[in-house]
């Protein structure tokens, strides 16, 4: 059990790649705030499925857009368990749309949420995480979109790669408190998101992955679960393409 004692919040923890991590975590000791959007249902079933491996875990509803809404979460883990020490900034959402059609709120809503949502969430979480003098981490699901763009995806694009300098900044930052920041950017990963995309396109997407199949969700996990580990602690401001291939740095 790398992460007994330990507690973490991920957000959109719901579904897809947010709710492996969030069982991972648990299966690692931690006690998890399983953050979600809407999806309240979905939400519970991570849970059910943490009680089943024997962890802790609450669910806390809240839009990581909102600045009020992320204090809440971080006010749920320190008033279940106490403490905050793993941020797992993992709620995203898709507007694709080439940029000569893009809306405003289609640009606006992407950005909101992948990249505005992980800084409201890091503030919140700043002065516990400072105050407990004991070291941290903060990892933030980029995507490979994020390093190599993407046709119809320069909202997700910028976002995701904002993101990035998001984590390298943050991480000299909070460097001599022993807090690492990292940036996960995975490729094709079988979840929702990537179930809505039309086969044509998907089975394109595909073929460019030198490993040639989609990940999985556990696997991304497995990934955060050892950043968030002891054995992580002098890895910081790094990006950590997990992809089968598709983009090598
Ligand atoms: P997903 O299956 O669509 O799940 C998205 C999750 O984010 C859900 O739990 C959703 O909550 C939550 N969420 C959305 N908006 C939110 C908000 N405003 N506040 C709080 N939670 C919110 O997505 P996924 O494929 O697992 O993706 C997870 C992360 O990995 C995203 O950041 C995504 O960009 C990134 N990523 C995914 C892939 C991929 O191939 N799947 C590749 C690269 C990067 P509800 O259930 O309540 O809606």
């Amino acid at each position: 059990m790398r992460l007994a004692g330990k507690v973490a919040i991920v957000t959109g923890a719901s579904r897809g790649i947010g709710r492996a991590v969030a069982v991972a975590l648990a299966r690692e000791g931690a006690a998890v705030v399983i953050n979600y959007a809407s999806n309240g249902e979905a939400a519970l079933e991570t849970l059910a499925k943490i009680g089943e491996a024997g962890g802790r875990a609450v669910v806390c509803q809240a839009d990581v857009s909102d600045w009020e809404a992320c204090e809440s979460l971080v006010r749920s883990a320190l008033d279940n368990f106490g403490k905050v020490d793993i941020l797992v900034n993992n709620a995203g959402v898709t507007r694709d749309n080439i940029v000569a059609r893009m809306k405003k709120d289609e640009w606006q809503a992407v950005l909101d949420t992948n990249l505005t949502g992980a800084f409201n969430l890091v503030r919140a979480a700043m002065r516990p995480l400072l105050r407990q003098k004991s070291g941290g981490r903060i990892i933030n699901i980029s995507s490979v979109v994020g390093l190599a763009g993407g046709v119809g995806q320069a909202n997700y694009a910028a976002a995701k790669a904002g993101l990035i300098g998001l984590t390298k900044s943050l991480a000299r930052e909070l460097a001599g408190r022993q807090i690492t920041v990292n940036a996960v950017a995975p490729g094709f990963i079988d979840t929702e998101m990537t179930a809505a995309l039309p086969e044509e396109l998907k089975k394109n997407m595909l073929a460019q992955v030198p490993l040639g199949r989609a990940g999985t969700p556990e696997e991304v996990a497995q990934l955060v679960a050892f950043l968030a580990a002891d054995a992580a602690g002098y890895i910081t401001g790094q990006v950590i393409a997990i992809d089968g291939g598709l983009v090598m740095q």
